[in-house]
Parts: C-alpha cells; structure tokens; sequence
C-alpha cells in the first residue's frame, strides 16, 4: 500500500493510498522527484488526495486532485476499476471532490515533480504586528499570485500559556520576527516541523471569500471574542490558518476537465482554517516576485484542539458562533465565496451544497448508478465523512 513506481519518462508516479506524506515525500526524494502533498508529515495521502489536497505546489499545478490522471480502486460491486478521462469520465469528474462515496482507492497515479531541496519554514511573530502581517498577507494573495514558485499561509493562534496571540507566516514578511525555521531542505522535513503532539481532540471549520483585508482581521477578532469565555480549558489551542487558492490552481482545475468540486473562481480564494501554521516556497528562486495583474481568491480554517470530552459542548459552541458571525461578516461585505474545502470543513458544514446543483445532480447519479446497494452511504457499511445520501 507504500508502493512508488516511478515512469519511464519520469511524469507521473504510481502510488499506493497506504502513504503518508512522510514517505510518499521521502520515497521520491531519492529520485530527485516530488509530487503535490501536504505539509504535515502524518497525513494519510487517501484522504488528502481525494478531497482536494493544498500542497505547497499548488500555485503552480493547482489541488492535489487535479494532478491525479488515475485511480485504481475497488467499487461498490467489489470489482477492480481503473478509472481516467478516457476509461471512466464519469467517476474521474466525481472522484475529484466527491469523497469516499464511490469506493476505495488502492493507487493513485499522480504527477512528478523534479524537486530537489526547497527554501521553507515558517516566522513567528507577535500579535502586535498583526497590521503589518495582514497587509503582507492581502499583497501575496493579490498583488504576487502569479508567482507560482512562491506558496504561503499564515495562522493566528491562541497561546493558552501566554493567554496571547501569535502569528506564524512566510518569510517574505520582513518585520523583525521572534523566531524562524527557515532553511533550505527536503520537503519530508518540512512536513515533520508541523506535528502536533498527538492525543487530545480536534474539530475544523472552514470559511472562503474574496480577498480582503478587513474581513481577515474580522474573523480574528470574531475568535478573540468569542474564545474568551472558554480559554482556560484543558488544552484548548484554537487557531485560524489563512491561505489562498490562487487563480493557477482553479485554471489546473478547469484543465482536467472541471471536478465535481465545481471550484469556480474569479480570483484567488482565501480560505482560513484553524490548524497549525507554516510557510514554505518552492524554490529560492520565488524570492523574486513578478508583478502581474490577475484574479485570485483567499480560504480561512478554523481549527481547535483540547483535552477532554466534557468540554465537546463548549467547544463545539465556539466553532458554531465563529462560523456563524464569520459567514454574517463575509456576506456583509458581499465577498463569500460557496466553495468550502471539504477537508477543512466541519461536521455542521455542507461543503456538497458549495459544489452547484448541476454537480450535486451529476454526484448523486453517479452514486447510485454505481452503488445501487447504498455501501458507501449514511446507511450504508462505510458511513464517514461527508455523505451524498
Ligand atoms: C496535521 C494536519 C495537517 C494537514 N495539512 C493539510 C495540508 O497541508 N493540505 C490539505 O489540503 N489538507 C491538510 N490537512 C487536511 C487533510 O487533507 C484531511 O484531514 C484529510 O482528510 C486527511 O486524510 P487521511 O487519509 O489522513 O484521513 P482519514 O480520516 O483516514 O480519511 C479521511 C476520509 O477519506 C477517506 N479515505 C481515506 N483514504 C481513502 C481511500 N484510499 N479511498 C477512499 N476513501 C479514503 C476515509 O474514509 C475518510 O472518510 C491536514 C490535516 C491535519 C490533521
């Protein structure tokens, strides 16, 4: 399920969807290739690939998703199935953002990247630069999207022993910093920088919209209010991670032919998130920005960790009223965008409805055609996850 089979021409790779990013990174870093994975270290690469994937390649080769030209998987029929644009066009469009509603993937073909070691790492800074942060952050998601050599995002998170904020962002951000992580190295070691010690409980939540300054110090402020009452539980560590799709990753999309996803966008799309916070670029090279005027879209993620299940509750609360208050301040600003990031989304959420009625109907005729026997249904055997019916 670890498998690496590299092609001839060196373009593409066949991968088993027992990796984690860890050894799906290391075991192409001895061919001095890569491919469009995630930052952290122990993510399963199933998951990642299949509900979208934001990689630090993704400004120039767009989602995960969209650099997958086949899947081999077992369908509800318990039949093996390679599917591409050409065997299967149906399942390839519904694979890419219809989750695990269609069957399991056993490998996933999947281009290569020559990469040797990258520029990354992340700076911390105190809250009290959160101005300077947030306008560094508004340029590189408009002003030098077309940089595509050059990928970022940023958290704002809560520092339960500090009872302060701090901020994690690129190095392009040129105040003096409190600390950095900065070098050149393979991006396996990079992904091991962003684990969190492991134990404890999770929850997401996800927001995008147009890029605006405002409406990212808005939602901030949303999380400091709202946290306040509940900031001294047990391992709370609340944060909001920042980073934009840009226009080259929704134009990947559309090059495959669109995906199920239905990701359209007349811009960079910001989306924030609450998880842990890094910055990585692809080549030192991205040190030089190129200013070219075109569309782009930032994404927010909301993420929390705490200890116990007695405070699920709370929490759970929390997650709500930031969600809530953020959508009413995007929408007041006439700047929400539908699309939400599946794998950033929270159980509350229904990232499906993002995806537009024409998709929806194809998802849900697809799925039935394929799984008359509802397997990969909320009544079905494999009921995770965000379910079609
Ligand atoms: C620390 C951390 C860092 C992250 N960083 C990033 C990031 O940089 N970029 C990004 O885009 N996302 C990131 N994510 C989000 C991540 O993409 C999702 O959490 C994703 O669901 C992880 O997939 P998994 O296989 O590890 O999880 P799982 O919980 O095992 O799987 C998630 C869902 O996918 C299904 N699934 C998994 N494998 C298969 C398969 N082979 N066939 C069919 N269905 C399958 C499962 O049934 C399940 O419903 C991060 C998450 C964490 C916790």
């Amino acid at each position: 399920m670890r498998s690496i089979q590299v092609a001839a021409d060196r373009s593409r790779v066949k991968l088993g969807s027992g990796h984690v990013l860890y050894s799906l990174y290391s075991g192409l870093e001895k061919y001095n290739l890569t491919t469009l994975g995630g930052r952290v270290a122990g993510v399963g690469l199933g998951g990642y690939a299949i509900g979208g994937g934001f990689s630090s390649l993704s400004p120039a080769y767009g989602l995960a998703m969209d650099n997958i030209f086949e899947y081999e998987l077992v369908l509800p029929n318990a039949t093996i199935a390679r599917v591409n644009q050409q065997t299967h066009s149906d399942l390839y469009f519904v694979f890419r953002g219809g989750m695990n509603n269609f069957g399991i993937v056993t490998h996933f073909t999947m281009r290569a990247v020559p990469q040797g070691q990258v520029y990354g790492g992340s700076w911390a800074f105190s809250s009290q630069t959160r101005d300077a942060v947030l306008q560094q952050a508004y340029d590189l998601t408009t002003v030098w999207k077309n940089d595509t050599t050059m990928a970022f995002y940023y958290t704002f998170a809560y520092d339960q022993s500090l009872d302060d904020f701090s901020i994690a962002v690129s190095q392009e951000y040129a105040l003096p910093s409190e600390s950095d992580t900065l070098r050149i190295d393979w991006l396996s070691n990079f992904g091991t920088d962003g684990i969190s010690p492991g134990g404890g409980r999770n929850l997401y939540a996800t927001v995008t919209y147009q890029p605006s300054v405002g409406l990212d110090r808005k939602l901030q402020d949303i999380l400091i209010e709202e946290l306040q009452p509940i900031k001294s539980i047990s391992g709370f560590s609340p944060s909001l991670a920042i980073q934009p799709l840009y226009e080259a990753a929704v134009r990947a999309n559309h090059e495959r032919g669109g995906s199920a996803a239905g990701i359209q966008a007349e811009g960079p799309l910001t989306g924030m998130s609450q998880t842990t916070s890094h910055a990585i670029w692809t080549s030192a090279k991205s040190m030089k920005f190129c200013k070219v005027q075109s569309l782009t879209l930032p994404v927010v993620l909301f993420n929390t960790r705490w200890d116990d299940e007695k405070d699920d509750d709370a929490i759970n609360a929390l997650a709500n009223r930031w969600l809530q208050r953020s959508l009413a301040a995007t929408n007041d600003a006439g700047k929400t965008h539908p699309w939400l990031y599946i794998n950033y989304a929270s159980k509350a959420q229904d990232p499906f409805a993002g995806y537009g009625e024409a998709n929806l109907r194809k998802l849900t005729a697809i799925q039935r055609a394929v799984d008359p026997n509802g397997i990969f249904t909320s009544k079905g055997l494999c009921r995770g996850n965000f379910k079609l019916l």
